[in-house]
């Protein structure tokens, strides 16, 4: 039963083990189901590729993988690619030495109590916000890419990401039509920061009791009073958040300092 293999984690951390699951999935079997990838697909995922390579706070063994799809797709003067060469690549059919990356589905803050609750669409989210926290960080890693300049380039990448690939489909309509409100609003890094956390608890409030929620997990307003007391502010009577706590609370939630190898392969 679920219960059984129930691994005991920490709320309030990072685990290196959902953002590589998360990544072997979207790699390996959300890709994998476009048979070639050609015009605006192709060119989301070289994108999607070259902010993982550059903003990804992986282990040396995943670092090194997503430097080989970056060098290689880079160098691809093809308008459309097999998704059976980038497989190949994925699963280091020419084994170089010192890159892997996991093949097992290992969710730990993002396990469900539940099979089909939870899981990737989890990690996802994780994935992106890491991104985009890993952006501001650095607010120089994109020079010399094509996202180069680009204080949305982490967004925009998301949006066209999930517009194209996610496979949840209502996900991603609803996701657009957040992103065609206000995504081009988004001018700084820390904009874009607190951009994907507000559309995330939107997401959240519409979700909470829906079915697809883990009741061990129940949707709610995020980071939680207890998770960051000073995040949450009154005016008048009226729950107000603190913006700049909340930036400072999600730089320090998704900065690599205190990502978690526990689970991880
Ligand atoms: P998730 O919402 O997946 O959150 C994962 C983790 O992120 C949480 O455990 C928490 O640690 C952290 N977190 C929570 N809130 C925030 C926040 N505001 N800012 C930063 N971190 C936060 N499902 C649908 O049924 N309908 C939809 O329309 C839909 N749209 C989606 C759109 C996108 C882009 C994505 C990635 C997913 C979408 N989903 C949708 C799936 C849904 O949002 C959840 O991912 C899924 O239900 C699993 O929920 P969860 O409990 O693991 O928490």
């Amino acid at each position: 039963s679920a219960s059984a293999d129930w691994k005991t984690f920490d709320k309030s951390k990072m685990y290196m083990a959902d953002l590589e699951s998360g990544l072997h999935y979207l790699l390996r079997v959300e890709v994998a189901t476009h048979e070639t990838l050609e015009g605006d697909e192709l060119r989301v995922f070289k994108d999607l590729i070259t902010i993982l390579y550059k903003l990804f706070p992986g282990r040396p063994h995943v670092a090194r993988l997503l430097e080989t799809l970056q060098d290689w797709l880079v160098s691809m003067p093809l308008d459309e690619i097999p998704y059976n060469a980038i497989l190949d690549l994925v699963n280091n059919k020419m084994q170089i030495s010192g890159i892997h990356l996991t093949s097992r589905l290992q969710w730990v803050g993002c396990q469900g109590s539940e099979p089909g609750l939870r899981g990737y669409p989890c990690s996802l989210w994780k994935l992106f916000h890491t991104l985009t926290v890993q952006a501001a960080a650095q607010p120089n890693a994109l020079a010399n890419t094509a996202l180069e300049d680009n204080h949305g380039a982490v967004l925009q990448t998301m949006r066209r990401y999930i517009k194209h690939f996610f496979g949840c489909r209502d996900c991603a309509g609803h996701f657009e039509s957040m992103a065609k409100e206000s995504m081009d609003e988004v001018k700084t890094l820390n904009e874009a920061v607190l951009w994907l956390w507000k559309k995330h608890n939107k997401v959240n409030k519409r979700l909470a009791g829906a079915a697809s929620e883990d009741p061990r997990s129940p949707k709610v307003d995020w980071p939680t009073p207890d998770m960051c007391p000073a995040c949450h502010g009154e005016v008048k009577g009226v729950h107000e958040w603190n913006e700049d706590e909340v930036l400072r609370f999600l730089n320090q939630h998704y900065g690599s300092q205190d990502i978690l190898l526990r689970y991880a392969d």
